[in-house]
């Protein structure tokens, strides 16, 4: 079979398409063929370098995916089912797994990321990873949304109502409004009635995050200061929460930008691993930095779920054929791009996958 496999770090060469042995199902596991696999930040990231302990070469990058069960270990069931992934792999057994806390399992592996992952024409995941979702394989439209769902979907979920708490009325803060994560999370926000306030960079970001419902859309590139815009949206008061994804020096600033008693949850570092804190921010206006943590089954199912209803709709920035792999992960990497990239898999040619939206 044909994978994208990753043979080194650096640039966009390490990922070449290449002749692989088809993996096989253990007990358990099924074999999945490939349909659509929805990229992510750290797909880029973990090209470049190994930020992940415990990720290694060869590697098959691509945590969210949706493919057809095509062979099964024991769980036949599957069989010829379309399954959505659930990328977190754990025991499902230890006290950790039991309390809904897969990633701190002592044999957490994440698909995609220290697995193979989705960007192949075929990949083996454990069975309990599989939710059957009803869409035809030849429906790439669906099948490119629905791929797009689980890592932003789950992670926001997680980050604004579980960790963070939100409850209808509170004002929240959600940056990078325009990354698929951050477009996944002022949804979710919007269907519990809070008041967003999105942060994107750059006026076409900006035009566009002002059609997705929140109350105001600052631009990042445009100002010296978002924190004082926010203080003035909210009468000096201060945002409840700050969903903060990004990490590095934003942290600080988004301690500043929440009241007296508020939130920020910590959910990402794609911004930087360290930071600096002023530290009267924190501990004299009584303030709490919130760590994202493990997303539980239930974090996903219930994303699924809301997208499955109508509460949650994907943003879709555009779709690729799987030869063209490298030019959708070019698009990841410009920032030129609003909403989830995704690329179909090798049923659906090139010629035939749909037109991509550009995101201007
Ligand atoms: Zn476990």
């Amino acid at each position: 079979m044909r994978a994208w496999l990753q043979t080194g770090f650096g640039g966009p060469e390490v990922r070449r398409l290449t002749e692989v042995a088809a993996p096989a199902p253990a007990d358990g596991e099924v074999t999945v063929r490939m349909l659509a696999v929805a990229l992510n930040r750290l797909d880029v990231l973990q090209r470049r370098e190994p930020v992940i302990p415990g990720m290694t070469v060869p590697h098959v990058a691509g945590m969210d995916l949706i493919g057809e069960v095509v062979a099964a270990g024991a769980a036949d069931d599957l069989l010829g089912a379309v399954v959505l992934i659930d990328p977190v792999v754990s025991c499902g057994r230890c006290e950790l797994c039991l309390a809904e806390t897969p990633t701190y399992c002592e044999a957490f592996q994440t698909i995609g990321s220290t697995r193979d992952g989705g960007m192949a024409e075929l990949v083996t995941v454990p069975a309990r990873n599989c939710t059957v979702v009803d869409v035809a394989t030849d429906d790439s439209d669906s099948l490119a949304r629905l791929a797009a769902v689980p890592v932003a979907g789950a992670t926001a979920w997680r980050g604004l109502l579980g960790a963070g708490g939100l409850r209808a009325g509170e004002t929240v803060v959600i940056p990078g409004a325009g990354s698929g994560l951050g477009a996944a999370g002022i949804q979710i926000a919007l269907a519990h009635a809070a008041d967003v306030i999105a942060l994107v960079s750059g006026p076409a970001k900006k035009t566009r995050a002002e059609q997705s419902g929140a109350r105001l859309v600052i631009d990042r590139t445009a100002t010296d200061d978002w924190v004082a815009e926010v203080l003035g949206a909210t009468d000096g008061r201060g945002a409840d929460l700050v969903w903060d994804h990004v990490g590095g020096r934003f942290l600080g600033q988004a301690l500043r930008a929440t009241r007296a008693g508020g939130r920020v949850v910590l959910s990402g570092t794609t911004d930087g691993l360290d930071t600096e804190l002023h530290l009267p921010d924190l501990y004299q206006r009584g303030r709490s930095i919130i760590g994202h943590g493990s997303y539980s089954r239930a974090d996903m199912a219930a994303a699924v779920a809301a997208f499955g209803t109508g509460h949650f709709e994907v943003v879709i920035d555009s779709v690729w054929g799987f030869e063209q792999l490298p030019e959708a992960e070019a698009r990841l990497e410009s920032d030129a791009f609003f909403g989830k990239i995704v690329v179909l898999g090798p049923s659906f040619s090139t010629s035939t996958a749909p037109e991509r939206k550009d995101a201007a």
